[in-house]
């Protein structure tokens, strides 16, 4: 009981970790212990720690720390996708040589493709670039239209100094601006972008099935091995109905058994445990996924919404019908906006709405017409709120140009490659 304790204990408290350590400080957890741990973890321990260190060694550690950190951090490496290759292999390694003898011809026949899929698709995930060079740029300002909202013509990337196409960005680990750049991913050492996101999702799948698979051969395997140690065919022979090892059971008993069983084959025990405890994680990925192509959306541009809805809230939001402020904002030359008709997109889906935010919660001004009257102080423009521009109330009144419908969003997201 106490081995199976252990591990889990151990797992269950990294994955709680981790998890405080990357999502802390999104806004659902204000005001929770989640918040507050995350600043123990990333502001009060590293402060005691440089506080120690500054009096032991004058700072030499921290420093040191800092620059390993700086680089794990902030350039591209491979360390995590070697960790992850590695716990695949590692684990395969353990589990299939001592779980061998014991395959049917089915289980076997589904190994090679389960074990090798994750591989394949990581390799392609990993290589496959969605970065914007000055060869394919025209062609990823022509992939999508700006909608007025997330995405505004006349921004410049300010490393690559070449104007943002609708849905990229530029990624400072990748040093590229990104075609529809979804997240950078330390797993894969790459963007998910638009070139990518195909392997991405299937790499997802493929792993989800891999650790689904690990767990259930390990359950059933482990479970004969239980079954044969407490309840001998020899025992039931004749009967109509097999006994099961557990039968009248205690839950205590059960688990010591398991426990006993998984201490007695740990490779395939531990395995199994890892792959029962990681599958979720993965699955939820997937799920995530499916919900931001149900969406219509990237990860990059989920947070543009959220920010979206809170500056609704705030009462800074405004938007004005594109017709009737076109001819105060005529269109900018067509390397930077290209033409409607240009772009590969459906013709209908354009941007109706233009959307901005403003500090004081007044709408843009406009220069007033000079009263002839009170035209006292020459030289000096009058200004007033421009009435085209209309407070967003909700964010229901925003539509996302982006979405296609869930298989028209499918479509675009694995197969509208650069
Ligand atoms: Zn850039
Ligand atoms: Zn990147």
């Amino acid at each position: 009981m106490s081995v199976i304790r252990t591990i889990a204990a151990v797992i269950l408290s990294i994955s709680f970790v981790v998890f405080v350590a990357l999502f802390g400080r999104l806004p659902i957890f204000r005001r929770t212990p989640i918040a507050f741990l995350y600043r123990l973890l990333w502001k009060h321990i590293p402060n005691g720690f440089v506080a120690v260190d500054d009096r032991l060694t004058g700072r030499r550690v921290s420093r040191s720390l800092a620059r390993t950190g700086d680089y794990l951090m902030n350039e591209a490496h491979p360390l995590v996708l070697i960790f992850f290759v590695l716990l695949q292999v590692v684990g395969e390694v353990l589990f299939i040589p001592a779980a061998w003898a014991r395959f049917t011809v089915s289980q076997l026949t589904l190994l090679p493709p389960l074990v090798l899929a994750p591989l394949a698709f990581l390799y392609l995930s990993a290589t496959t670039s969605s970065n914007i060079t000055p060869h394919n740029h025209r062609s990823s300002m022509l992939a999508y239209p700006y909608d007025y909202a997330l995405f505004h013509p006349g921004y410049f990337c300010s490393t690559c100094r070449r104007a943002k196409p609708p849905r990229s960005k530029h990624c400072s680990l990748c040093k590229a601006c990104v075609q529809r750049q979804d997240h950078h991913c330390i797993w894969i050492n790459n963007c998910v972008g638009r070139n990518n996101y195909l392997w991405f999702n299937l790499l997802l799948v493929s792993i989800a099935a891999l650790l689904a698979y690990g767990a259930s051969l390990g359950y059933l395997l482990l479970d004969a091995h239980l079954q044969q140690k407490l309840v001998p065919p020899a025992l039931t022979r004749g009967s109509v109905t097999s006994k099961r090892w557990s039968t009248r059971m205690t839950w205590t008993e059960f688990a010591h058994c398991w426990a006993w069983v998984i201490s007695k084959e740990w490779r395939i025990g531990a395995v199994m445990m890892l792959a029962a405890m990681s599958c979720p994680l993965a699955l939820g990925f997937l799920l995530y996924h499916v919900y931001l192509i149900w969406a219509g959306m990237t990860t990059n541009e989920s947070a543009k919404w959220g920010d979206w809805k809170e500056d609704i809230a705030d009462g800074v939001a405004f938007r004005a019908e594109m017709r009737q402020i076109r001819e105060i904002y005529p269109p900018l030359p067509e390397d930077v906006e290209p033409r409607d008709e240009d772009v590969r997109w459906p013709a209908g889906v354009r941007a109706k709405w233009w959307m901005v935010r403003t500090k004081n919660g007044q709408p843009p001004m406009k220069k007033a017409m000079q009263d002839e009257a009170s035209e006292t102080d020459v030289g000096e423009v009058r200004e007033e709120p421009d009435e085209r521009w209309v407070k967003v109330k909700s964010i229901a009144e925003v539509e996302n140009l982006y979405d296609l419908g869930f298989w028209g969003n499918l479509g675009d997201g694995l197969f509208n490659r650069g």
